[in-house]
């Protein structure tokens, strides 16, 4: 007899599409008759129902998550020479964004409980040039902010959000996106919340960066053909924006989902060998990725796809030791946690509309690899 052959994927963005389908193509149904296919009404629906969401006054949508990190920190006044500091253990693209202002980042290590930017190395990493430090709520799980926003007064810096991995996470109540000076969101199709394509948004409070960031956005612009900077085409165009608009009345619902599958992930691996992920008392996870980590990651992994379960070793190199930031020179003994948790974290399989007898499945063949039943 043969066992059935089970394929548990990673992420399956299907599945919730075949859920949302028609009010899918409604939405881009309201767009497309339009002849509307730049900036105009819909995009402008979606920024006010995703500050509101936020709780902020201001979103600007931007086609992608790393461009609106790049153009945050140009409306923040980033340019050549400045430094920007951010954490080690992060997507390439909070560090390319600073670099894309023709600035350095400066790489701090993590804290070893929730993966965050570890708040008490900051302050020795802070020069004459620093202008702006870059928390990112990593997996999912809201940085320690009050800390930041201290020292950011007290050297007068300014404060970025990424908040590409937690969409509707909160910190003490507050929602991300109004807990600093302006956040950045990814709205990458497997982001907590996501479009059909590349979208991205910054969310402020500050009237100066929101006014800011709508002129580099279009090309300099703030009445048409008159170009008042160098600025960048780098809007979110509006059959993704009608798109986001629908999946943001499903996303706490969604939320509530990832929370679910991540309290049995919890509760049915508890006993092994494994790190799981930890929730403070000041936060919401949202669970954008269950990154567990252990000794034998690679064999686990291994084990795991031969069983037809996909997992992924996203950050397996910490960004200052990828090869493109070389010439900064940063040794794995500077980041010791980033360096030693890149070789032990994996994520499971999690995303909304994964069953419980998906994950029951996952934690089984966990079990087995653990308990030698190879
Ligand atoms: C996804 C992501 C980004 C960039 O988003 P894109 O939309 O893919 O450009 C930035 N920072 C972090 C932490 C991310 O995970």
């Amino acid at each position: 007899m043969h066992k059935p052959i089970i394929r548990i994927p990673a992420e399956d963005l299907t599945r919730q599409y075949q859920q949302i389908r028609w009010e899918v193509a409604a939405a881009i149904d309201s767009v497309l008759p339009s002849g509307k296919y730049t900036l105009g009404p819909v995009l402008e629906q979606f920024e006010q129902e995703f500050a509101t969401y936020c709780g902020v006054k201001h979103a600007i949508g931007i086609s992608n998550g790393t461009e609106a990190l790049h153009l945050a920190l140009l409306a923040m006044g980033v340019g050549a020479g400045d430094e920007v500091i951010t954490q080690a253990n992060t997507y390439v693209a909070t560090a390319f964004a600073v670099n894309y202002c023709g600035a350095t980042p400066v790489f701090v290590d993590i804290e070893p409980t929730y993966s965050n930017i570890d708040v008490k190395q900051i302050e020795k990493k802070i020069t004459s040039k620093t202008k702006v430090i870059i928390p990112v709520h990593i997996y999912g799980h809201t940085v320690d902010m009050d800390p930041i926003i201290e020292i950011a007064k007290k050297y007068n810096l300014k404060v970025l959000e990424d908040a590409s991995h937690a969409h509707g996470a909160t910190y003490k109540g507050r929602r991300t996106g109004g807990l600093a000076d302006a956040a950045a969101f990814s709205f990458y199709p497997s982001k907590v919340l996501g479009a059909y394509g590349d979208a991205g948004a910054v969310v402020t409070n500050d009237d100066q960066i929101n006014h800011r960031l709508r002129v580099l956005r279009y090309m300099g612009q703030e009445v048409k053909h008159t170009h008042l900077e160098i600025g960048y085409q780098q809007r979110l165009d509006p059959v993704q924006a009608a798109i986001l608009r629908v999946k943001l009345r499903h996303l706490d619902g969604w939320i509530e989902k990832r929370r679910r599958i991540a309290a049995l992930y919890n509760h049915l691996l508890q006993d092994l060998p494994i790190d799981l992920p930890k929730e403070a008392d000041w936060a919401y996870h949202v669970y954008y990725l269950y990154t567990i980590r252990c000794q034998e990651r690679d064999e686990l992994a291994e084990y795991l796809a031969l069983k037809g379960i996909e997992t992924q070793k996203i950050y397996h190199t910490p960004v200052p030791l990828q090869p493109c930031y070389r010439y900064l020179n940063y040794r794995p003994e500077e980041i010791p946690v980033a360096a030693d948790y890149a070789t032990k974290l994996l994520n499971l399989p999690l995303f909304p509309e994964m069953t419980e007898e998906e994950v029951e499945i996952v934690c089984d063949q966990v079990r087995n690899f653990f308990e030698g039943k190879r």
